[in-house]
């Protein structure tokens, strides 16, 4: 996706203004990257249509090129929809005990999620909580909330063969009154697909507990599946906010913009992974950003903006392009890293830099790192700058000395360099640096 945008939004930059056409024609790219993200097609076309209302005639901000402009307003677009009301993250859990009705189709995550949330609320709110799983169809998926429970150190309720779900509904609510429970999270047996049947028996639980949250769960990267199940789901059962896990794949999110356009329903959690702690509140502005595919585009554009003098950026990516990448560059590039919050700070931001991150972080590379970096270049003569492949071993031994470091960081730092210079190169060939650093001026 990011490669299809950012050709489109390079040739706006060309222009002045917002016009209808502008707008068209980089919204017919959005269209068709929502697709790939997932998103169903009513939704990614009453989407596109919103934002076009919107941008269409909208002023160009003065220093924001109109392909800027369009991003943000999609992505801010993205962030309003997919955010719903109500603190993500949090459940009505007041007037102990609580019921927590956990419903979905089998396979999506309800038992492990039903387990990760018990640890949170004991964890981050202090609560006690009971578990009770409801499948009686599948002794095993019994088993494995207690083993679950055992795990993250949460009760069960105890397990008799024979009952039915209502009754074990029925006991897990005395239970939790009985024993000073905060809450008890009821999770349902799953199907396949959704019948009759297994509507039938949720909704007979709901009307035993009366929950203060249905949960519905669904798997992330079911698409456009994910949304007919919510639909069902709340239609049939009324559901008080949704979980989508499996978001740890590569899924590209489209799921969640979808589940939000058509429910209205709030998204509460994300689960990450099939570890206790792999859930978490959902984030608009992350998922906005996946969908997008493009890192955060939009506050880099921001930061970039405050900091970079554009007429500096444009030269040196010239330079950068014919694969000219000076120690002088890497200077810059270190000085104005520096000033957009440091490593976390510029890596984050950058589309196609998660990669790159990743080794810089195993070679150590920090803020402190980068401070020393600067200063071992401020100690290089100017030839020595120009030309790094001069450097010898007495040349070395000088220039480590005079920033106060060893020779081995100064290796290190050449590594780098050359690295970088490589990447650079390679960047500029396939118009990808462009892209990159088009964000800055
Ligand atoms: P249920 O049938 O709805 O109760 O589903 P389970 O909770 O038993 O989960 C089915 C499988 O999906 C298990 O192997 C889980 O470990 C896995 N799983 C659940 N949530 C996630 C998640 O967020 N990410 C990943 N990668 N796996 C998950
Ligand atoms: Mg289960």
């Amino acid at each position: 996706l990011s490669d299809r945008l950012s050709g489109v939004f390079e040739r706006l930059t060309k222009q002045g203004a917002l016009s209808e056409d502008d707008v068209k024609t980089a919204l017919r790219e959005v269209r068709v990257a929502l697709l790939e993200a997932d998103v169903s097609l009513p939704v990614a076309r009453n989407f596109v249509k919103a934002v076009q209302d919107k941008a269409t005639g909208q002023a160009v901000t003065k220093s924001v090129t109109p392909g800027q402009q369009v991003v943000k307003i999609v992505h801010d677009e993205l962030i309003a929809v997919l955010t719903g009301e109500g603190e993500p993250g949090s459940l009505k859990i007041d007037n102990a005990p609580a019921p927590i009705l956990m419903v979905g189709l089998q396979g999506s995550g309800k038992t492990t999620t039903t387990a990760k949330l018990a640890k949170r609320l004991k964890e981050r709110q202090n609560k006690r909580v009971l578990m009770a799983s409801l499948d009686v169809n599948r002794p095993a998926a019994m088993e494995q909330l207690a083993i679950l429970g055992q795990q993250v150190g949460v009760d069960t309720l105890a397990i008799v063969p024979g009952e039915r779900p209502e009754q074990i509904a029925q006991r897990a609510k005395t239970q939790a009154s009985l024993g000073g429970y905060d809450v008890y999270m009821l999770d349902t047996a799953g199907r396949l697909h959704i019948d009759e049947a297994l509507i039938a028996e949720a909704a007979a639980v709901r009307d035993i507990v009366k929950p203060r949250e249905t949960l519905l769960v669904v798997d992330g990267l079911t698409g456009q599946d994910a949304v007919n199940v919510a639909e069902e789901f709340d239609g049939k059962i009324g559901v008080s906010g949704v979980v989508l896990t499996r978001m740890d794949g590569d899924g590209r999110g489209g799921a969640a913009l979808s589940m939000r356009a058509v429910t209205g329903k709030p998204i509460k959690f994300v689960g990450l992974g099939e570890k206790m702690d792999a859930i978490e509140e959902f984030h608009p502005e992350r998922i906005a950003g996946r969908i997008l595919g493009m890192g955060d585009i939009v506050s880099l554009v921001e930061k970039a903006q405050q900091t970079i003098e554009a007429e500096q950026a444009e030269k040196m990516m010239k330079r950068l392009q014919k694969g000219h990448f000076s120690m002088n560059d890497l200077r810059m590039q270190l000085e104005q890293m520096m000033k957009m919050g440091g490593m976390e700070g510029v890596m984050g931001m950058m589309p196609g830099m998660g990669k790159m991150k990743g080794k810089m972080g195993e070679a150590g590379f920090d803020d402190r790192m980068i401070k020393r970096q600067i200063a071992l270049i401020q100690s290089m003569t100017k030839k020595e700058r120009a030309n790094p492949a001069i450097l010898q071993a007495s040349r070395k031994k000088r220039i480590a000395a005079g920033a106060g470091l060893e020779v081995q960081e100064l290796n290190r730092l050449l590594k780098m360099h050359r690295q970088m210079a490589d990447m650079m190169k390679k960047m500029g060939k396939k118009g990808l640096l462009k892209q990159m650093m088009g964000g800055m001026f």
